[in-house]
């Protein structure tokens, strides 16, 4: 940020009077420009034992597989914002069921909130930001292919979590190694020991 949404002014960066980190302050205007993470919502469509999946239209990770998935809207309850993205990206009217994964990213300041659903009826198909998209036998699932480390681990757990017949909600975080860019530690709570796992498709 260079200049003041507010006047237009110059920003600089300093830590305000009682706080404890550097914000964007106006020099002229002095409104404080918070900065926070965003939260994106999405589902894990299904039909019978099969899931949904997009292959992604769009940069980044072209051409690979996810769940859709998208920043809220302002005004929208998650809820909706998944049921928006599920329509926006796979054309798929869903029932939105109960939250599943709820992953921390702080590498890239976002927090994921996945969301299994009841796809409606067999009327999907690929959105603007699609490539394709199909449902999928959890033997079909292309690991290799997953966009996201994030997508990656909700799927993971929830075709283990459908061997016992429970969805719990699953919390976890996914934070990038500091030196090296290419590798994630994926904690799932209450889950195993975490380990540095490569970036999938990299
Ligand atoms: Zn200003």
């Amino acid at each position: 940020m260079n200049y003041c949404s507010q006047c237009g002014a110059e920003v600089g960066v300093r830590v305000p009077e009682g706080d404890n980190r550097p914000r964007h302050i106006c020099g002229a205007c002095g409104t404080i420009h918070y900065q926070n993470p965003k939260v994106v919502v999405g589902c894990i469509p299904e039909w019978e034992d099969q899931i949904l999946l997009c292959r992604r239209a769009i940069e980044p990770r072209y051409g690979l597989w996810t769940l859709p998935a998208g920043f809220m809207e302002r005004g929208e309850t998650t809820h909706d914002g998944a049921a928006r993205e599920t329509l926006e990206e796979a054309h798929a009217r869903v029932e939105v069921l109960d939250l599943y994964t709820l992953f921390s990213l702080p590498h890239i300041d976002q927090v994921y909130m996945l969301f299994r659903s009841r796809l409606l009826d067999l009327g999907f198909g690929p959105g603007a930001e699609s490539l394709e998209v199909r449902l999928f036998d959890e033997a079909e699932v292309p690991w290799r292919e997953i966009a996201f480390p994030v997508v990656k681990e909700t799927l993971k757990i929830y075709f283990a979590d459908r061997r016992t017949g429970r969805f719990p909600l699953r919390l976890g975080d996914i934070v990038r190694a500091p030196d090296d860019p290419r590798r994630y530690r994926i904690r799932v709570h209450g889950g195993g020991p975490a380990g540095w796992v490569p970036v999938p498709g990299s």
